[in-house]
């Protein structure tokens, strides 16, 4: 499993250098919108029904990372413009989110596998 050695924040977006070379960059309200938060992705119910709402629309424009710390050995937590701190994105779900061309080529490529 890869993990972040550097990771750098703008106005714009978000680039992390994983421990094996690839370089990911996130559009800053696309990394945002993504936060696997209980809060941001709604809690589901025993019988899976959607009991909390997403909070997804309320999202700034210009949302962007104010400050991140490493979780553990696994996760990174960031912190964003509009105060939302809770969100923990672990290692392998931020490599899943990534949105270099690459691996939105890849993720293409797999969908259409799948079909
Ligand atoms: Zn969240
Ligand atoms: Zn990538």
């Amino acid at each position: 499993m890869p993990v972040p050695k550097e990771i750098q924040s703008d106005e714009k977006e978000v680039r992390v250098l994983w421990s094996d070379g690839h370089r990911s960059v996130y559009t800053n309200k696309g990394l945002r919108a993504e936060c696997p938060c209980a809060l941001c992705k709604g809690e589901r119910g025993i019988m899976g029904e959607l009991y909390m709402q997403p909070t997804r629309a309320s999202i700034p424009e210009d949302v962007r990372v104010v400050n991140h710390t490493l979780v553990g050995r696994y996760a990174i937590a960031f912190s964003w413009s509009d105060g939302h701190q809770t969100g923990i994105y672990p290692f392998d779900y931020l490599a899943g989110l990534c949105e270099c061309k690459e691996c939105r080529d890849r993720k293409v490529a797999d969908r259409e596998r799948e079909m």
